[in-house]
């Protein structure tokens, strides 16, 4: 007898900054300068597939500091869901989560705390099986293993994306080998980290 299966449930976790879009010192401040990367809307249209769900999670302490505007996040914000729903993205699985406050305010949503990553699970994916998360910089990479700590049931992995596009690739490379926070892959742009994640065999639920 065929019992029908259920879809793998997979919560994919995007840094923003350097990874979806350009990054730029000291932030993404003018709706011009929001740029998104090569083959993003192809990269975010491979995770159009049964079973997955996709949440941005970014960091945003501009906001807070006043050198962002609301209003410019807000058009921001409107073109990054309209590059998800071009990628055939339903909009019920994809979510854009941030933290706009500032390292001083010592809030638990700034990552490396994992508050955005909990609020993306318990919003789309609760009974999530494998969580990604992927970043450009060390503190994404340190999120995502700390989340996973937190639930060891979850099969967790990171993908820290060193290139030019990023934050300081150098320095992320240097930061990971010293304090030993090691992305489980290593990926040259945004298109690899997904090919990656999509490689690790995501298999139906009994
Ligand atoms: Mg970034
Ligand atoms: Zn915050």
């Amino acid at each position: 007898m065929l019992v029908p299966k259920r879809p793998p449930a997979v919560l994919v976790l995007l840094d923003r900054d350097g990874v979806i879009c350009k990054n730029r010192f000291p932030g993404v401040l003018k709706l011009e300068d929001f740029e998104f990367v090569p083959q993003a809307r192809e990269a975010l249209s491979l995770l159009n597939r049964p079973g997955f769900k996709v949440a941005v999670v970014t960091n945003q302490p501009c906001l807070d500091w006043g050198e962002l505007s609301w209003e410019t996040f807000g058009y921001m914000n409107a073109k990054l869901a309209s590059l998800a729903r071009d990628a055939g993205i339903p909009r019920e699985n994809f979510r854009i989560l941030f933290c706009p406050h500032t390292p001083d305010e010592n809030c638990s949503c700034r990552k490396p705390r994992t508050g955005m990553l909990e609020q993306a699970r318990a919003e789309l994916l609760p009974d999530a099986t494998s969580v990604y998360m992927v970043g450009d910089k060390v503190t994404d990479i340190e999120a995502g293993i700390s989340f996973g700590q937190a639930h060891p049931s979850l099969t967790l992995k990171t993908t820290l994306i060193i290139w030019d596009l990023g934050d300081q690739p150098e320095e992320q490379v240097e930061e990971s080998r010293k304090r030993g926070i090691v992305p489980s892959k290593v990926a040259a742009s945004f298109m690899e980290a997904i090919y990656w994640i999509l490689a690790q065999g995501h298999n139906s639920q009994p």
